[in-house]
């Protein structure tokens, strides 16, 4: 499968080759019938992946069941010395697998190295976490008892992952579900295989560094949906991490409602920041400039919308448009590059049409369109900022691409409605110096977002933090903080010490 590369643009190919031959992957995962994997920058084909069978997929989610009833029994600590060496090997490949992500998901290259980093960091975070998966202990009403609450690991954990963060979105869940006990079975997105088979193959190492673990512990199920359908209906799988489009939440949120599966659902993003008429502007033009172009404007957390004080507008938006205009678009794998391809083809159609409608309800477009001058063929456009009369029609929804909505306010409560009146609730900032808008924004009354920030832009989470939004965005929470409780299960503890027995609520019961 890996023989069929064109001559003509063999470079990203047989870089993408090399790299997966250092790290490990078997040729058995290629071939010759299997699924295409392209690079956004050419449009090339890579290699051809060999695809799970449903039947495979079956036996991988059974061999992960079994992993997990052997797993759940060594002690977490011990648990997080595998993650402790998966970090180093992780640390090992950094160059390897950041350049991987440059090649197939078509990021710069700084942001592919970020995400192996972003990969590192939470296994560090997740061996601290072995050693702290603590329960409370309870006051009791009863003489001579203890009440407590004991955390035990849950399953199988299935992971679904999504193009735009191919492998930092596995080892958010996975770093954790491991050291909490569960065993993984990830489906991550069929644009983006490679990866997967990179990442799947520095496991492998840690693995027998680590002196072997339960076979199927890690399982990886390479396909489109209907492998992805597979691990969300099966009922060995009883905690589900779903991360990719609102529309496939919505697919995926009822099923495993049904059979009482637990949901960690991460989805689509419509956010937005507020210039306030404090706003240091110098550092807003950065943060915003990041947040609406970085990443090709492919990220959930990207901001699309943005609505700015009437007294700065014209200051901001014409230095803005300035910036929109002068930035780097091209082949990610160049220094100075800032903005790389799109994904693919639905990826362009779904920014045009969205910028046709914008026109359509009155909207002034700077910039959009393809961007040709780049030697290699991908799909490469110009970041669009569109000033818009008022937050209507295609401002309303998530367009996968760089595409930033700029509208005016003068009211500070006005513009909270407005922020707050879309479907997604992912993150959201506001570039204020005056305190109060500041706390306000973050209050009760504020910002209805999972992520709320002040003067830095809404893209660009750390793992410390807890990560994931309300509403069409899912309510799952990834990452840091408590997150980790969602791959457990709560168990409270009474234990009666004494020698008689008095019932709760002080009920009589004398037999
Ligand atoms: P997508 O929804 O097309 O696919 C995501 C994953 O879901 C893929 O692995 C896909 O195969 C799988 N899938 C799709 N339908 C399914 C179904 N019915 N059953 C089981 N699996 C199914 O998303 P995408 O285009 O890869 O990624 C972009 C989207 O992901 C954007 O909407 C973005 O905001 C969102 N996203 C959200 C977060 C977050 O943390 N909230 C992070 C990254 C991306």
């Amino acid at each position: 499968a890996l023989q069929s590369v064109s001559p003509s643009s063999a470079s990203v190919a047989e870089e993408a080759r090399a790299i997966l031959a250092r790290l490990g992957v078997p040729d058995s995962a290629f071939a010759p019938t299997g699924r295409p994997a392209l690079s956004p920058i050419t449009g090339e084909v890579i290699a051809h992946v060999r695809e799970t069978t449903p039947e495979e997929a079956k036996a991988a989610i059974g061999r992960a069941d079994a992993a997990f009833k052997a797993w759940r029994t060594i002690p977490a600590p011990k648990r997080g010395e595998f993650i402790r060496l998966l970090g180093e090997e992780l640390r090992a490949a950094k160059d390897d697998l950041g350049r991987l992500v440059t090649l197939e998901a078509g990021k710069i290259v700084s942001e592919g190295l970020g995400e192996v980093q972003e990969m590192i960091d939470i296994c560090d975070f997740a061996v601290g976490l072995s050693r702290q998966l603590y329960g409370l202990t309870i006051a009791t009403e009863r003489a001579d008892h203890r009440m407590m609450e004991t955390w035990h690991p849950l399953g199988v954990c299935g992971v679904i992952s999504a193009f735009n963060f191919p492998v930092a979105v596995w080892s958010w869940n996975a770093a954790l579900a491991l050291v909490c006990g569960d065993s993984v079975v990830w489906k991550p997105s069929e644009k983006t295989l490679l990866t997967a088979l990179a990442t799947q193959a520095i496991v492998e190492r840690a693995a027998k560094r680590y002196g072997g673990v339960p076979e199927g512990l890690c399982e990886v199920l390479l396909g489109g949906r209907e492998i992805g359908e597979i691990l969300v209906d099966d009922h060995r799988v009883p905690v589900l991490s779903a991360t990719g489009s609102t529309a496939m939440g919505r697919q995926v949120g009822p099923k495993l409602a049904q059979r009482f599966a637990r949901a960690i659902l991460e989805l689509g993003g419509n956010n937005a920041a507020i210039v306030a008429p404090s706003a240091d502007l110098d550092l807003a033009l950065r943060g915003i400039a990041f947040a609406a172009m970085g990443t090709a404007g492919q990220r959930c957390t990207t901001l699309r919308r943005l609505f700015v004080h009437d007294s700065v507008y014209d200051q901001l938006v014409p230095r803005l448009v300035k910036v929109y205009g002068s930035v780097k678009i091209g082949d990610p794998r160049e220094q100075g590059t800032l903005v790389g391809p799109l994904i693919d083809k639905a990826a362009f159609e779904g920014m045009e049409r969205a910028l046709d409608e914008a026109r359509t309800a009155g909207g002034k477009v700077h910039g959009g369109g393809r961007y040709t001058d780049v030697a290699a063929d991908g799909l490469y456009v110009r970041p669009a900022l569109v000033e818009m009369p008022k937050q209507t029609g295609p401002v309303l929804r998530e367009t996968f691409a760089p595409i930033l909505y700029v509208m005016r306010y003068t009211d500070f409560d006005e513009v909270i409605e407005q922020h707050n009146a879309v479907g997604a609730g992912l993150s959201s900032s506001i570039f204020t110096l005056n305190m109060r808008e500041a706390e306000a924004f973050i209050s009760v009354t504020g910002s209805d977002c999972g992520i709320a920030n002040v003067n830095i832009g809404p893209s660009g989470a750390e793992i410390g933090g807890a990560f994931g939004g309300e509403k069409e965005t899912g309510g799952g929470r990834e990452s840091g903080s408590d997150s980790w409780k969602a791959y457990m299960r709560r168990a409270t503890n009474t234990i009666n010490y004494g020698n008689t027995l008095p019932l709760a609520q002080g009920v009589k019961f004398d037999v």
